[in-house]
């Protein structure tokens, strides 16, 4: 049966006009749901019995099994476990701004990012919509507040799940759901560029991210398997045609691996290849993980190189650091504690 929670109103809509009702009663289900917080159609009494009884046929309320909580200062860090026993992480982080919530978006990985704990274990399927939303919600509960930022960088590659992830998408930013403002998402993606060109077509406002994390083909090959198949000359042209297209200004995100792409030479390829590009760089701190090689440059190597992305004009910010005491590599809590995999 089809979870009610991975329906946007839209194909709600569309499903009562399938079965003779008006399409108005779409939005009062997702009242119901998301703003009143009901888990039973026998409690919608705006709705016949009829229609709750076809509504009952078609769709469950379904919940996540929280297995884990880790709790730091600004951040927890949820492992939930699916109906067919597969379990993914979240991650609640707390800003001045409010809170902000790391959902993944695949259970496992395929892109194979040297660096990268996901990686290590392979994709075993995508998520559906509502395994994404409830992360939110579960979390949400959990918390007793409303999570107003949302960005889609936990384990999994959002664009090879882009249909699913678009649905997610329109049903989080919609007035009558979770209703989080486009401008307080971000996607972040290594670079499947003909997604990226489909995501620019959309519109949405929603931020984008892209994982760089090294400024020439042939150091970005040696440690992000997808290169192969899109070279990041490409990249910039999806990003330019993003740029077109939408307005927005890009995210880099470039993790500073110790002797790898953290040199002089590279933070100048770097302002070369990114010139003139409505963009900024977050620098990322690599958070070391068990059983991978590479390590976190040092912080004067960080600030050197900061510092010449500076002196050439791009905006460039270095990441706040969230929960090294928590697993809170990309990962580690689920690789920590996956069962039968
Ligand atoms: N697949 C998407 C989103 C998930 S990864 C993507 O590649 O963007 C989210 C971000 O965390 C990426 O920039 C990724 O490169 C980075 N990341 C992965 N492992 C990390 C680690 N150990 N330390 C710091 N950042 C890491």
């Amino acid at each position: 049966m089809k979870s009610i929670f991975s329906i946007t109103r839209s194909k709600l809509e569309e499903y009562f006009l399938s079965i003779g009702e008006k399409k108005f009663k779409a939005t009062q289900v997702f009242e119901w749901i998301y703003r009143k917080g009901v888990r039973s159609f026998d409690d919608m009494t705006n709705l016949s019995k009829d229609t709750i009884s076809k509504l009952k046929e078609d769709f469950e309320f379904n919940e996540l099994e929280l297995i884990i909580k880790q709790e730091d200062e600004l951040v927890k860090k949820y492992l939930f476990e699916l109906k067919d026993g597969h379990r993914i992480e979240s991650v609640l982080m707390e800003h001045d701004y409010g809170y902000s919530i790391c959902i993944s978006s695949q259970i496992g990985c395929n892109m194979g990012c040297a660096f990268c704990q996901s990686g290590r274990l392979k994709k075993i399927r995508n998520l559906e919509v509502d395994e994404m939303l409830l992360q939110i919600m579960s979390v949400e509960k959990d918390l007793g507040e409303r999570i107003s930022h949302v960005v889609i960088m936990g384990i999994g590659e959002p664009f090879d799940n882009y249909d699913n992830f678009m649905d997610f998408i329109r049903i989080v930013t919609d007035p009558y759901s979770l209703a989080i403002g486009q401008r307080h998402i971000t996607v972040s993606t290594c670079g499947i560029v003909p997604k990226i060109r489909e995501f620019a077509d959309e519109s949405t406002g929603v931020n984008l991210a892209i994982s760089l994390h090294a400024p020439n083909n042939d150091l970005r090959s040696k440690i992000m398997k997808i290169n192969n198949a899109y070279k990041i000359e490409e990249i910039i042209d999806a990003i330019k045609y993003y740029l077109d297209k939408t307005n927005r200004r890009v995210t880099f995100e470039y993790i500073l691996l110790k002797d790898v792409n953290d040199t002089e030479k590279c933070a100048k390829e770097l302002c070369s290849l990114l010139k003139g590009i409505n963009c900024y760089v977050n620098l990322i701190p690599y958070n070391e993980t068990e059983n991978i090689e590479f390590k976190r440059s040092s912080s004067s190597q960080i600030g050197a190189f900061y510092d010449i992305l500076k002196k050439n004009n791009i905006n460039v910010t270095i990441r706040k650091e969230f929960g090294s005491n928590v697993s809170a590599a990309c990962g580690q809590l689920r690789a920590e504690n996956i069962k039968g995999e």
